[in-house]
């Protein structure tokens, strides 16, 4: 089995080793090693999409080819940003949500299998991933800080149930059985994102690469024979990295409380909203999800940092081949129990 070590450094004071195993990572070390050619170079591409700093980086012998290939994720990320944006009056997501209140509204297979991937992560996590948050969540604007009040917000969560989503798949349709719901993929669809366009470089033969969606990211490969690093920031410290993990064939989805965020009265109202009030989640200050594919890790993310330390935990631990990694609200870290196999 293959070791990563996570280095720690919390404030400065704290050093671990942690085992992470992942046997892809042998497989793809074994065959990537003797492959790689003595040619090509990186390309890279970053743009401001989907509300977020898209970032394309991979290894290509072509130029002509990777700046195709660049062209395509990029395009494919403004396609899924036209599908599934909330502020696109044009977006299948807002038709939905203008229609689908009174009668079925019909959408692509595309959007209809990830509103079906959020219900059973909605499931999976019992309800703390529900993208009927917005019923209420859209009486929130963190910029202007502006929150709902007190009536405005128990009448919104009246509408926030994940059931209230009936999809018909023969049909093609989704309704909503209340008439105030109000859906919103922004859990979910940075990470599909990312995925669809990991499938498109993997369709062109690209091997060594990382997509990056804002705080949701995919990495192909190595990055030529020594893992690729992706940090998680200090909640506390903007800029401060409290985590580097090195990682290969893996993705990973910070979900954090420093995102969008305003204060009032020294209470902090952010951008993850707790389904059962309607207000932001605060046991936490960040999580970090690692697993095979950026939509169950962004998903999965905001659904841990609802969830909290010990249900979080709990849940991460049940499912194979996901592990965790949250900062809770004194600054301490936890982790998932297959990256606590530290080294004696
Ligand atoms: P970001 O990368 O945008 O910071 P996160 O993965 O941390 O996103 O998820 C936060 C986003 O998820 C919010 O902006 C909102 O669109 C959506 N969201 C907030 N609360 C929930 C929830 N309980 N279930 C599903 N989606 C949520
Ligand atoms: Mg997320």
């Amino acid at each position: 089995m293959p070791r990563v070590n996570i280095s720690v450094k919390l404030d400065g004071v704290l050093e671990t080793d942690v085992k992470r195993w992942r046997a892809i990572c042998s497989i793809g070390l074994a065959f990537a090693i003797p492959c790689e050619s003595l040619y090509g170079e990186w390309f890279s591409d970053s743009q401001p999409i989907m509300g977020t700093n898209i970032h394309v980086e991979f290894w290509h012998e072509d130029p002509a080819a990777a700046r195709d290939a660049l062209a395509a994720v990029i395009d494919e990320m403004h396609r899924i940003d036209e599908l599934m944006s909330p502020f696109r009056e044009s977006s299948e997501l807002s038709a939905i949500n203008r229609g689908a209140g009174a009668a079925p509204v019909a959408v692509s297979a595309e959007l209809l299998a990830l509103l079906e991937r959020s219900a059973e992560v909605s499931r999976m996590t019992d309800g703390a991933f529900d993208i009927t948050y917005a019923s209420a969540g859209r009486f929130y604007d963190y910029r202007k800080g502006v929150r709902p009040d007190e009536a405005q917000l128990t009448a919104a969560v009246q509408a926030i149930d994940y059931r209230y989503v009936q999809i018909d798949r023969e049909a093609g349709t989704v309704r909503f059985a209340h008439p105030e719901v109000y859906v919103d993929l922004g859990g979910i669809a940075k990470g599909h994102a990312v995925d669809r366009g990991i499938e498109l470089l993997r369709a062109r033969g690209i091997d060594q690469a990382m997509i990056a969606a804002g705080g949701d990211s995919r990495i192909i490969g190595d990055r030529r024979g020594q893992p690729w690093t992706v940090g998680v920031q200090d909640p506390r410290k903007p800029g401060t990295m409290a985590v580097l993990l090195p990682l290969e064939d893996t993705a990973v989805s910070t979900s954090g409380d420093y995102e969008r965020f305003f204060e009032r009265d020294g209470v902090r109202y952010h951008h993850i909203i707790d389904p059962t009030t309607g207000d932001s989640a605060r046991e936490v200050r960040s999580v970090t999800i690692l697993g095979p594919e950026a939509t169950l890790t962004d998903a999965l993310s905001t659904s841990v940092f609802v969830l909290g330390v010990r249900a979080g935990l709990t849940l991460i631990d049940s499912l194979d081949g996901i592990d965790a990694i949250i900062i809770d609200g004194d600054g301490r870290l936890h982790y998932s129990r297959d990256l606590l196999q530290v080294e004696p």
